[in-house]
């Protein structure tokens, strides 16, 4: 595997390995998550590469930025154990040099769930993923479910400013007990882990509920709310049942692919989680 930093050795690379390329991006401090996605991305491309960037222009100022793991020695060497082709690891110079002034600002996508709590984390996602996207020249590029709004503002960016790329989203890996996998679960103590199973429970009451035929938005998200809340500690910012594409509340009773979302703070540490009602097949693949 390739360790890049710079824009220059990137189009070196590029120069030396034309065949087609999956892309990954990250913040690094890489677990199983991850490397579904580098899995997925090995099995329809001749060549698969990472970037691990903390990005900070996603993170409020009253965020973990400076605080986010680090760990790029162990994730070169996770990466090349999977036969990785390529990591890009670019300083905050090589994504933002002197003087970028320009910022993506997703529509109304970027501004439902997690919106209103992290403002401008969605312009900053939109703006990193469309400059590596432009610099690493993918054919296609793998994201998890785990961050569904996230795939829906990348979605929307990818159709809207025509990126000619193909959009992969890759289900969310969980913990046996059902936990997603999150760099963010290192920062919860042993108890506060046990707690934050709940989340998977309250998500798993509202698959449960709409297999059982419920069809009713409130009920629904009062449900997964009143589970939610059987664990004391976990102090939800937001539960909400929306349209799966636009993430929009939903007026009737459901009848199209529909999320339900969680975020919610445990101590110091915010976590997020969703499961997704129907059959969204047709938003696991984006191009244009
Ligand atoms: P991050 O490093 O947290 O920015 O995540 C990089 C990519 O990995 C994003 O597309 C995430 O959605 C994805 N990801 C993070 N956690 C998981 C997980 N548990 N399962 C699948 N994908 C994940």
């Amino acid at each position: 595997m390739q360790v890049v930093h710079t824009r220059a050795e990137l189009l070196a690379w590029h120069e030396a390995h034309p065949a087609p390329l999956g892309f990954v991006p990250t913040m690094g401090n890489l677990h199983a998550g991850h490397l579904a996605l580098v899995t997925a991305a090995q099995a329809e491309n001749a060549q698969v590469a990472v970037s691990i960037f903390v990005n900070p222009t996603q993170f409020g100022p009253n965020e973990d930025f400076s605080a986010y793991p680090r760990t790029l020695d162990s994730d070169i060497a996770v990466l090349e154990a999977a036969g990785c082709d390529l990591l890009l690891a670019p300083t905050a110079a090589t994504m933002y040099p002197a003087g970028t002034d320009t910022r993506i600002v997703p529509g109304a996508v970027g501004e439902s769930l997690c919106g209103p709590f992290r403002p401008g984390h969605f312009s900053g996602v939109a703006t990193v993923v469309a400059t590596l996207w432009h610099l690493v020249q993918p054919q296609r590029a793998y994201f998890g479910t785990k961050d569904w709004q996230q795939c829906m503002v990348l979605r929307r960016l990818l159709l809207d400013l025509a990126f000619p790329l193909e959009m992969v989203l890759v289900p969310t890996k969980r913990e046996a007990d059902g936990l997603a996998m999150s760099s963010r679960n290192q920062y919860l103590s042993a108890a506060e882990r046990s707690q934050a199973l709940q989340i998977h429970r309250a998500l798993t009451a509202a698959v449960g509920a709409f297999q059982d035929g419920e069809r009713h938005p409130a009920t629904l998200q009062r449900l997964t709310l009143e589970v939610l809340s059987r664990e004391a500690d976990l102090k939800p910012q937001y539960v909400a049942v929306v349209d799966a594409e636009t993430l929009q509340p939903i007026t009737g009773s459901i009848g199209s692919p529909t999320t339900v979302a969680i975020a919610a703070h445990l101590g110091k540490t915010r976590l997020i989680d969703n499961c997704v009602l129907g059959d969204v097949t047709p938003l696991l693949r984006t191009c244009l």
